[in-house]
């Protein structure tokens, strides 16, 4: 947990978000500014930034996330059409929130990688 992550103050409920999905090692939100119909993030519950972080004995959550993505995918109903899954790391990939998280992407065609 860290006290100023955005994303641990949602998952410890001060700040208000709708939970979409939780289980013992990650929830699931809408993002605030999506990029596409369907843009959801899975977000461990534990605090790290970076997939570097992370010790072995974490790696389970991320086998977590994806099965919550796949599901997650499922129950927007963007299967058949497709979605991405993105995981920024570090400032080249822009990513903004320093709490590692999965963005689902879907619900329109989202063109080729940058
Ligand atoms: P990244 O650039 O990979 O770090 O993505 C962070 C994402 O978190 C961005 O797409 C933001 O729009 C999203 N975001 C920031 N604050 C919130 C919030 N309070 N609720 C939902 N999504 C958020």
């Amino acid at each position: 947990m860290s006290d100023e992550c955005i994303f641990c103050k949602i998952n410890r409920g001060e700040i208000p978000s709708d939970i979409l999905y939780r289980d013992e090692d990650c929830f699931v939100i809408r993002d605030v500014a999506p990029r596409a119909p369907v843009h959801l993030l899975v977000i461990p519950t534990v605090h790290f930034t970076y997939l570097s972080g992370l010790s072995e004995e974490f790696q389970p959550v991320l086998g977590r996330m994806f099965s919550a993505a796949k599901d997650m995918a499922a129950r927007e109903g963007v299967v058949d059409s497709g979605y991405r899954l993105v995981i920024n790391q570090g400032p080249d990939s822009g990513q903004e929130v320093p709490h590692l998280h999965l963005h689902v992407l879907g619900g329109r065609h989202l063109g080729g990688m940058a």
